[in-house]
């Protein structure tokens, strides 16, 4: 049983993605390093659809070989349908690239998590689970340390040098601090199951992820294939037009499949083989990212919307990026807010050609088959940004000619509205 000691270099709160990310590699570089979870792990999380770019953070934590080596389905392509069912092509992310990391993997979240905890541990984190923080201890503006119960209900003090909040949507310091901020635009919901048996496409598009629209556009559809036969399965659409008034989450989730035809199909055969979940008002930003002693990663600092399943990509590289700033913090000495907080303005940068990405899905009028059957030039790009290749010069390339056309279509002077909304 380990025993937690009073004081560690950096304290990680939340062993998902994101903390197990940072602990990791803070643990690596000899640091002294908590990982707390408030769960018992494993522990059930929704968000199985991984973006290729994944792949290097893999390789820095040394896990690809256990990715590898997994029965994860393995991932190569996304595809889109259309509020008429109309299909695209899939988006191959090997075709203009074929190395290995042009490919990823649909993973079961309980057990993806726990390899990532238990890799922490491996790298030399003290990892617990079912330990919940309470809170941060503060000396001044200045976070020092975290307040925690244990499993057994022990209320314990533990100092730190760095506070990392990885919380996921709980946002513990964000929310403490006030300094989170919901999407006026993003207010969605979600309900979704498991299903198995699903029918999927035969050969290399078997593993794709599969975005469908309803026939009124007003929601969409997840389809991602997972291990043994099983399929996860959500609809997503505005709070107000999802929840409100339309019964319980089961029955929604069957009126929304009878006006998305494409997925009913897919699912003719299949068997429910879980409880519907749900949950709301997903989306949101912060607008402090660090400060003395503390710094935000993964969803705890903010989180864009499902649509392009960026969320584990976008926790695992905030993990990886906060954990550089914070084992030179510590070897300098300097664990002020603008050290920890060093990488956000590239990481924003980046992030902002999903969140533009996921702004021009949402709008009604456009249409991304349109758009790139008159700018073919942008299909490479495009690919680029779904695989998660967004952190380089000309990677937001695509905008140039996509917002005056978003703008075009929004003020409804587009030249062929009678298009599909693919
Ligand atoms: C409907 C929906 C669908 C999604 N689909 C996808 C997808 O297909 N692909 C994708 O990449 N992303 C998807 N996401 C997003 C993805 O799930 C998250 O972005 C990802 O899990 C973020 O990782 P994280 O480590 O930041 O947070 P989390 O994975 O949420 O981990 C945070 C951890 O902190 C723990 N914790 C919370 N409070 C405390 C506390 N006080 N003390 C100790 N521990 C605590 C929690 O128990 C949790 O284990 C989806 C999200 C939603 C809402």
């Amino acid at each position: 049983m380990l025993e937690i000691q009073d004081s560690y270099d950096c304290v990680v709160m939340g062993g998902g993605p994101a903390g197990s990310t940072t602990a990791a590699l803070v643990a690596e570089s000899g640091a002294s390093t908590l990982l707390v979870e408030r769960e018992a792990m494993p522990r059930f999380h929704v968000g199985e659809s991984l973006m290729p770019e994944t792949y290097w953070v893999f390789e820095r934590l040394g896990v690809l070989d256990k990715m590898k080596q997994s029965n994860f389905v393995k991932k190569v392509s996304v595809q889109f349908v259309g509020h008429q069912g109309k299909e695209s092509q899939p988006f191959y992310f090997d075709q203009h690239d074929p190395r290995e990391c042009s490919s990823t993997w649909q993973v079961e979240r309980a057990e993806f998590d726990h390899m990532l905890f238990e890799n922490a541990r491996e790298k030399g984190a003290d990892c617990v689970d079912a330990t919940r923080v309470h809170d941060v201890i503060m000396d001044g503006a200045c976070v020092t340390g975290v307040r925690l119960q244990e499993a057994s209900g022990m209320v314990r003090d533990i100092a730190a040098r760095v506070v990392v909040d990885a919380t996921g949507q709980h946002a513990l310091l964000a929310n403490r601090f006030g300094i989170k901020v919901d999407n006026p635009e993003l207010k969605k919901a979600a309900i979704w199951g498991y299903y198995k048996n699903a029918r999927r496409d035969e050969g290399k598009n078997g593993g794709a992820t599969v975005i469908l629209q309803t026939n009124m556009k007003k929601s969409w559809f997840w389809f991602i294939p997972l291990q043994d036969g099983i399929t996860s399965v959500g609809v997503v659409g505005d709070n107000e037009y999802l929840l409100k008034g339309r019964g319980s989450p089961e029955e929604i989730f069957h009126q929304e499949l009878s006006i998305c035809p494409a997925m009913l199909g897919r699912l003719e055969k299949s068997q429910l083989v879980s409880e519907f979940r749900i949950t709301k008002e997903f989306s949101y930003a912060t607008t402090k990212h660090a400060g003395d002693g503390w710094v935000l990663t993964g969803d705890a600092w903010g989180f864009i919307d499902p649509i392009y399943s960026s969320g584990v990509f976008f926790a695992l590289r905030s993990g990886e990026l906060a954990a550089d700033a914070i084992v030179e913090g510590l070897q300098n000495n300097d664990t002020s807010g603008e050290q920890l907080g060093k990488w956000v303005t590239d990481f924003v940068f980046g992030t902002q050609w999903i969140r533009k990405l996921v702004d021009a899905y949402y709008t009604e009028e456009f249409s991304f088959g349109r758009f790139l059957k008159n700018h073919p030039q942008y299909v490479e790009n495009l690919t680029d940004l779904l695989i998660g290749r967004i952190f380089y010069p000309g990677a937001g390339d695509i905008f140039k000619d996509m917002e005056p056309a978003l703008a075009r279509d929004r003020s409804g002077k587009s030249a062929d509205s009678s298009s599909l909304k693919v």
